[in-house]
């Protein structure tokens, strides 16, 4: 079982772990900071060392409890037994901007529009969600969007990270306003649940990356759209600091 220390620290990108398995190209590690893909979240990239060698990580993934490293070259089988991990950040931080930028457009449009997110991918450059109950967005309704979250974020919301019994979570998200059926179908194995708030505005239960203020996020730009069946609608969006 490899410990997840991103899910207290968002910040953190340099760790020390010890090897717990090495095969097909993958490093599992007691712990990491790496985030593994996941809740629409690309994984981790970055380094991991040794006092030998270095091994580039170019993707992380999540299989039951272990967290896999999936490293470029051949890892031999004496790497480690510690081990140095360094996150390439400017991708890492550019999802967390990203993912916190999400959670406050969706939330937008399911508190202007009633339209529910039924999926997302972030990453760095342009990501993406999925909304349903919808036909067609307009132009208009774009540029409306982004005003109405741009002034959300200019209002520099601090996100808070808690942990919070099931029960306890699933009750208070649904006051708050989220779509918690989903969180009825996780496993009942599952006894905390990480709810990520955005100032007094929105409340999700995420295992995902986030920037600890919204002014980090600088302002959302509001892409193409397009129909993807099933009556959804798949929205792009950037990030400008401007
Ligand atoms: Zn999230």
């Amino acid at each position: 079982m490899t410990e997840l220390l991103h899910m207290q620290d968002n910040y953190l990108r340099e760790f020390d772990g010890r090897v717990a398995s090495i095969s097909e190209g993958a490093v599992v590690l007691d712990r990491t900071c790496f985030y593994p893909e996941g809740g629409g979240q690309i994984g981790d990239k970055g380094t991991l060392s040794d006092s030998k060698s270095t091994f580039q990580v170019t993707d992380t993934r999540k299989v039951d409890d272990e967290v896999r490293h999936i490293c470029a070259g051949i890892i031999p089988q004496g790497f480690g037994p510690v081990v140095h991990g360094s996150l390439d950040w400017n991708s890492r931080y550019e999802c967390m901007r990203f993912h916190t930028a999400q959670h406050v457009l969706s939330r937008y449009l399911l508190l202007n529009y009633g339209l529910e997110t039924v999926g997302n991918m972030v990453k760095p450059g342009e990501s993406r969600a999925d909304y349903q109950q919808v036909d067609h967005i307009t132009e208009d309704m774009k540029r409306e969007v982004e005003a109405g979250v741009n002034s959300i974020l200019a209002r520099n919301l601090d996100i808070a990270i808690r942990f919070m019994p099931r029960e306890e979570a699933i009750t208070f998200l649904q006051e708050a306003g989220y779509q918690v059926r989903y969180l009825e179908m996780v496993p009942k194995s599952v006894s905390e649940f990480r709810v990520v708030a955005v100032g007094d505005y929105d409340f999700a239960s995420c295992a995902g990356t986030h920037v600890a203020n919204t002014g980090e996020i600088g302002r959302i730009v509001i892409g193409k759209s397009k129909n993807v069946g099933a009556g959804k609608q798949r929205i792009y969006f950037s990030l400008s600091r401007a």
